[in-house]
């Protein structure tokens, strides 16, 4: 091996998976792909979520969305919430794709665009991030104007949602009696929502209040922990970054992984890989190469753990990212696409 590689532990994946499952029923799990399924690689991770009997796939932009419309196969669902251009949301109703709408203009530009059948939508209260979604003052107009629409066949107000900082209890506590009001507020206007959903990772994996009819999880899913927390119980890191080693010399081991690869420049020498000989500090890191402290017998070829689970020593990806000021899932989808990603469904060693 003279590259590095990210090796996805399917099996790891589809037991967080089933974790998260267990503790969200009755509400439902929606599997968060974005980003590549957080660098993951969507095709696999899709896949090996709709053999746990996932449902529900979240994609953000059209074009993941329809990309998981095809690996989920046709009983899937699949959501996408950004704000799509006009040929975007042509191809994401095409592919069956239902679609987050956070702003009234939105709902009339897929209504122009979708000419066919009743296309699915979930109305986004904003409920105090303030990043999108339809203003609580905004909000009886437009669930008005999308009563209409529902009525003249154009849509089907499927689902309410909103999206909230999972930061302090208090502030989403707030948030929820917020969306609250706003579905209250819909259903007696005429709406008639089945799949409500509000929380992420953190609020839904701790709070059983706050799942609805359907969590959102990311992070959790592929084992990334939040920030200043620890992993909540059966849930561990599925992925393992592996870089080579390059070069060896009395004073230092050269590893064939850099700043290029999407290793953060900012982590020399406040982190240690896991080794043959346990965890060695990380010295430098160049654009294509890093330097660790030696370890006695180290030879060209072996791989040291950039990241994973923790058994050579190595931090989990949340950990570097502590250091350094970001979460987790930042380092994952950092990680450039032109590092292999390989998959072990752990049936027996080395298989994919
Ligand atoms: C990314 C994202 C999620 C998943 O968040 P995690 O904390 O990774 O579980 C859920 N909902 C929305 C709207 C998102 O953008």
């Amino acid at each position: 091996m003279t590259l590095p590689r990210l090796v996805v532990d399917l099996r790891r994946l589809r037991a967080n998976i089933r974790e998260l499952q267990r503790r969200s029923a009755p509400a439902e799990v929606m599997m968060i792909v974005k980003c590549d399924a957080y660098g993951h690689g969507l095709e696999r991770v899709v896949t090996a979520a709709a053999a746990e009997g996932v449902r529900w796939f979240g994609a953000f932009d059209s074009a993941t969305a329809v990309r998981a419309r095809a690996a989920a196969g046709p009983d899937a669902r699949v959501f996408a919430w950004v704000t799509m251009t006009r040929s975007e949301i042509a191809a994401a109703v095409r592919a069956g794709v239902t679609l987050g709408v956070g702003d009234a203009d939105y709902l009339e530009r897929i209504v122009e665009v979708n000419q066919r059948r009743p296309q699915p939508v979930h109305l986004k209260i904003d409920t105090g991030l303030h990043r999108s979604g339809i203003r609580p003052e905004q909000w009886t107009e437009v669930v008005r104007r999308a009563a209409e629409l529902e009525a003249a066949g154009a849509i089907r107000v499927e689902g309410i949602w909103s999206h909230i900082a999972e930061v302090s209890d208090r502030d989403d506590d707030l948030a929820r009696a917020a969306f609250r009001d706003a579905v209250q507020r819909a259903e007696a206007l005429g709406l008639t929502p089945t799949v409500r959903h509000l929380a992420a990772s953190a609020a839904g994996a701790a709070r059983s209040e706050f799942r609805f009819d359907l969590v959102r999880f990311g992070a959790f899913a592929y084992g990334i922990r939040s920030v200043g927390a620890p992993p909540p119980d059966d849930i561990a890191l599925a992925s393992t970054l592996l870089a080579p080693v390059i070069r060896v010399d009395a004073e230092a081991v050269t590893i064939g992984i850099g700043s290029l690869d999407g290793l953060p420049s900012t982590l020399a020498g406040c982190f240690e890989v896991g080794t043959a000989a346990g965890a060695r500090r990380v010295l430098r890191i160049g654009p294509t190469e890093s330097v660790v402290r030696p370890w006695p017998r180290a030879a060209i070829g072996e791989e040291v753990a950039v990241w994973g689970p923790g058994a050579r020593g190595e931090l989990d990806a949340t950990s570097l990212a502590e250091l350094i000021g970001t979460v987790g899932e930042e380092l994952l989808v950092r990680l450039s696409p032109l590092i292999t990603r390989e998959y072990r469904a752990g049936r027996r060693p080395g298989a994919g």
